[in-house]
């Protein structure tokens, strides 16, 4: 076992109560790891609280302890040690208080900070979620249905279902092991994308039909505003998974998503194939993420923006550093 999980091991062993947070806009993988971590040091009698700023997407609402994560801005009450998945730095969660505690800091994103009393970091990880499998491991946890089910989650959609460059033997040896705990993987790909509204579908639409393809042919472009999420009858939570579509087309490399905010400030999501590195044009701009998903918060006249994305994604493509 390596030094940073064992020392993470024996820091919850020798601990009773504990928080657990992760992202703000959580995703399948934050969720996943942080049921799964919950339900594993619970079998083995500790307390746990799980604390996040927002609520888990719709689809996920289904899956086992999502309901009982508590929604909220700050920790209240005492804890023995805080348990962060997922996040490069301590203001990622968007959850104040959690630096009252001795703080451990489990994370797969490069560039993570080492904010943590105890930091164990994994590039090499498709997702936290391949992590949290070890840690359930090595304390010697049962591995039950509800974890097993958790780990999967995490490991299927932080792998963009099986597509990102991410994925090892490791990747498919956890699910393989999960599968014998008896996860039904239909059942949960079902829940995970089969399980939409209509207001959804129609959203979809309309974004897809204002995309926009760059001369070269290889980046989609997507945009939505709060105008054009009411007029299609959906939320802005409605476009988890939108980025990925165009991906589905042969010649399209990248695609960047910029969701408004308010006024001229912009979300910013990207996704690419193979090679191509977006995490580094999103830490450009402040963000952060994968080689093949990431994100970042922008200001600025929406024009300038793509065009400026849009220049930078090429050459990411092209293979060439990116210079401001
Ligand atoms: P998404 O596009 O799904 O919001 O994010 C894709 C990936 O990029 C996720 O792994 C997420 O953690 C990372 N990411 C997205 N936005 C940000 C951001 O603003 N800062 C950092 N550090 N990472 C981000
Ligand atoms: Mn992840």
């Amino acid at each position: 076992m390596n030094n940073d999980l064992q020392q993470i091991v024996d820091a919850v062993r020798q601990r009773h109560r504990f928080v657990v947070s992760s992202h703000a806009r959580p995703d399948g993988d934050s969720i996943g790891s942080q049921l799964a971590f919950a339900y594993a040091a619970r079998a083995l009698g500790k307390e746990v609280t799980i604390v996040n700023r927002d609520p888990a997407p719709a689809p996920l609402m289904a899956f086992p302890g999502v309901p009982s994560i508590q929604i909220a801005g700050a920790v209240t009450g005492d804890f023995d040690a805080a348990v962060i998945m997922e996040c490069g730095d301590l203001g990622r969660p968007g959850v104040s208080g959690l630096d009252r505690f001795p703080i451990v800091n489990i994370d797969h994103h490069p560039g993570n900070t080492n904010y943590g009393t105890w930091n164990w970091f994994d590039e090499s990880a498709a997702a936290c979620g391949e992590m949290v499998f070890d840690l359930v491991t090595a304390l010697g946890a049962p591995m039950s249905l509800e974890i097993a089910t958790h780990i999967y989650l995490a490991i299927l959609t932080d792998t963009g279902s099986f597509h990102y460059s991410s994925i090892s033997p490791r990747t498919f040896d956890i699910c393989r092991q999960m599968l014998e705990a008896g996860v039904d993987p239909v059942a949960v790909a079902r829940s995970v994308y089969d399980s939409n509204n209509m207001g959804r579908l129609k959203l979809f639409g309309a974004v897809l039909s204002a995309m926009q393809i760059d001369p070269s042919g290889r980046i989609a472009i997507v945009y939505l505003d709060h105008e054009m999420a009411r007029a299609a009858g959906g939320t802005y939570e409605d476009t988890e998974g939108l980025i990925n579509l165009p991906l589905t087309v042969k010649e399209i490399q990248s695609v960047v998503f910029f969701k408004q905010h308010e006024g001229d400030e912009y979300r910013v999501s990207m996704r690419s194939k193979g090679e191509i590195d977006i995490g580094s044009v999103a830490k450009e701009f402040g963000g952060g993420g994968h080689k093949n998903a990431a994100g970042c918060t922008v200001t600025g006249p929406i024009d300038t923006l793509q065009k400026l994305f849009v220049e930078r994604i090429e050459q990411a493509i092209d293979g060439r550093p990116a210079h401001r």
